[in-house]
């Protein structure tokens, strides 16, 4: 199944190519339209339950087309956002990387930087700075666990998104290269785990402007799908809705106001966005530290 948040985060389940079935009433607590975030968190806990209902014979559930609702990312505000540095062997040779993620682990981002398909991508005014794209398959976490062991790791996972890793290259801190407001754009949908054959044999592809710039494969990562839940939960307990970046193979590439980025994950799906030049977002930790010159493609 592939689960949408939309219209203020109400959940719905596609179906067919231009219809979502609204399951917010079916969702345990249903709408918490002061938090509205938390509804696909709580479907995601509850959906062995919600989808024996969707299976049952109840009254028919509410139709809405596509057309006429705004999607969200599917998860808007996980409770973490978690990813993977250098991931990829051809990614860390185009950046002459000295980090690894099977040495470094992880690093968290802030969720704020999450925004949907419907949403541009929103660059922050840094002055010399480049700004880069990286496309991800990202990890959308189903059942609570912590030091999860690589046989049950899969059992964890919920489901599949795209995931747009957007990133300013320089010396600071990744968190905060990483979390402006648009800077994960995740999407379209959340498929869940029983529809992706298999999450370590993945192609993922993101254009420019109709230019291939990453061609990949998931079965290229360091860490894998299972390894990752291990590393991760190793430290940190997980929850359902939290999201993980796999990290990206080689290709990434400035980007700039007026272009538009097309994200593909096999088995998973596909969404386009536009790039905008927005204001401010410079800092003291930014202000004249650009570097002179950035590895990469
Ligand atoms: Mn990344």
């Amino acid at each position: 199944m592939k689960l949408v948040s939309f219209d203020g985060g109400r959940v719905g389940v596609r179906a067919g190519d231009t219809e979502v079935i609204d399951i917010t009433e079916l969702v345990p607590g249903g709408h918490d339209a002061d938090w509205p975030h938390s509804t696909m968190p709580r479907a995601i806990a509850a959906f062995d339950q919600i989808k024996a209902r969707l299976d049952g014979s109840d009254a028919p559930l509410p139709r809405r087309a596509l057309a006429d609702i705004r999607l969200q990312a599917p998860v808007p505000r996980p409770g973490q956002l978690i990813a993977l540095p250098a991931n990829y062997d051809d990614h860390i040779g185009e950046m002459s990387s000295p980090n690894r993620a099977d040495r470094n682990g992880f690093f968290v981002l802030s969720p704020t930087s999450i925004s949907g398909p419907s949403d541009p991508i929103v660059l922050p005014e840094l002055e010399g700075y480049r700004i880069d794209h990286e496309c991800e398959l990202a990890i959308v976490v189903g059942r609570p666990g912590f030091r999860i062991e690589a046989e049950q790791a899969l059992e964890h996972i919920f489901g599949y998104s795209c995931l747009i890793d957007m990133t300013v290259r320089g010396p600071q801190e990744r968190a905060m290269r990483k979390s402006f407001p648009s800077f994960t754009p995740l999407g379209p949908h959340l498929v869940t785990r029983d529809e992706v054959s298999d999450p370590d044999d993945l192609r993922l592809r993101l254009e420019v402007n109709g230019t291939v710039r990453h061609d990949g494969t998931t079965s290229d990562m360091i860490i894998g799908i299972r390894d990752a839940i291990v590393l991760i939960s190793a430290v940190v307990p997980v929850e359902p809705g939290d999201v993980i970046a796999t990290g990206t193979p080689a290709g990434v590439a400035a980007v700039g106001s007026g272009d538009r980025l097309r994200i593909e994950v096999q088995d998973v799906g596909a969404m386009e966005l536009d790039v905008v030049q927005g204001n401010g977002g410079s800092n003291v930790a930014y202000a004249g530290r650009a570097p002179a010159n950035v590895p990469g493609g």
